[in-house]
């Protein structure tokens, strides 16, 4: 497995299938590339079938253990199917989607080697929904959640960003999940860094304190370090697990960065935070890629705590990595037993 300077292994890639989209969430960062574009914008470079598979195979060479396919939406992929078909058998897939087009498909999906779905859903009610996702497909979202279930995809985490507008629905959420069996919630700190409106952000430590208030039992993960909190209904019948995802300004979370990352136009992408590390694979035959795929490891840089540092209370930029010369593969060959 190929480690970085910081001596973290890469074990996992998260590749978007494309920056496509039938929703437009407020809040959405399009994997670390911002709002470049409208939904359902033609689509455009996306990577095909055969490059996602080479990339996915190169990447199972360097002992790469799982997969989560993401986006824009990577259900609009007509042949997210045959791509998960083609997924290394050694590797775990998992998808994060919006739901709405899990009914009638979930099933073939996990046919084809589907391990594990997380379904974005930020409220409780159609016209909150509304107004976060601009969708009316909230039903819909509802109906792809039960499909996921019923095609054996247990359990369906829920995800949900938690910043302003939606920060009152938690306890509903927490007891929806405590309420029905398999569910599962993860509560995604909102990242303003690549959208903007730093006004959304919410103090994700209160919602740790209410979490630890609510709590049967709380376990920490080694991953990230995180917490997951088992609460039950409040009718007292049922359990559901809450799991809190908090990058922002968090150098544990960065020190424990184990990914990545796969643009829809077939870039490698070091870091979900920056933009100035894309390296792209095009047309590359197999062994340009696995050079490449060490480069970006080679480049990788905790976001906060080091490519950021704190000075006089504020993230500042670290001079060290603004015209650095970028590190190539003889000099990253630590862990890497290729
Ligand atoms: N369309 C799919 C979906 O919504 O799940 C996959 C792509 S979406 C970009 C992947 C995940 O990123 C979703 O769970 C979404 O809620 C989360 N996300 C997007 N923008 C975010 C932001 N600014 N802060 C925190 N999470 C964000
Ligand atoms: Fe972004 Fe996912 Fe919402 Fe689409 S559904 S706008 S990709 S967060």
């Amino acid at each position: 497995m190929l480690t970085d300077d910081y001596g973290r292994e890469v074990s996992q890639v998260r590749v978007s299938l494309t920056d496509r989209c039938n929703f437009d969430c407020v809040y959405c960062h399009n994997e670390g590339l911002g709002d470049t574009r409208g939904p359902m914008a033609a689509r455009d470079h996306e990577m095909d079938t055969d490059d996602v598979v080479r990339f996915l195979e190169v990447a199972r060479e360097f002992d790469v253990e799982a997969v989560k396919f993401t986006g824009g939406e990577p259900m609009l992929r007509g042949d997210l199917a045959e791509i998960i078909r083609r997924t290394p058998d050694a590797m775990e897939v998992s998808m994060t989607t919006n739901g709405t087009f899990l009914p009638g498909r979930a099933e073939g999906l996990v046919e084809a080697g589907l391990d594990r779905v997380n379904v974005s859903q930020d409220a409780i009610d159609q016209e909150s929904f509304a107004e976060i996702t601009k969708s009316g497909a909230y039903e819909q979202v509802i109906e792809g959640v039960e499909a996921a279930l019923s095609a054996g995809l247990d359990p369906v985490k829920l995800n949900m960003v938690v910043f302003e507008p939606t920060a009152g629905y938690v306890p509903e959420m927490v007891d929806h999940v405590a309420a029905n069996d398999g569910l599962r919630l993860q509560l995604i700190e909102y990242m303003p860094e690549l959208v903007g409106r730093p006004e959304w952000g919410i103090d994700i430590q209160r919602v740790h304190d209410w979490l630890a208030e609510q709590a049967d039992r709380i376990e920490t993960r080694e991953m990230h370090d995180r917490k997951r909190y088992w609460i039950s209904a409040d009718d007292g019948d049922g359990e559901g697990m809450v799991e809190i995802v908090d990058p922002v300004e968090n150098t544990d979370f960065c020190d424990n960065c184990h990914r990545v990352r796969v643009t829809h136009d077939g870039k490698l992408k070091g870091c979900l935070n920056r933009t100035d590390d894309l390296r792209p694979m095009g047309e590359m035959t197999k062994a340009e890629i696995r050079e490449t795929f060490r480069e970006t490891v080679a480049n990788r840089v905790p976001y906060y705590g080091e490519y950021m540092i704190e000075e006089d209370g504020e993230w500042v930029l670290n001079e060290a990595y603004i015209d650095r010369e970028p590190a190539t593969e003889s000099t990253m060959l630590a862990g890497d037993d290729d």
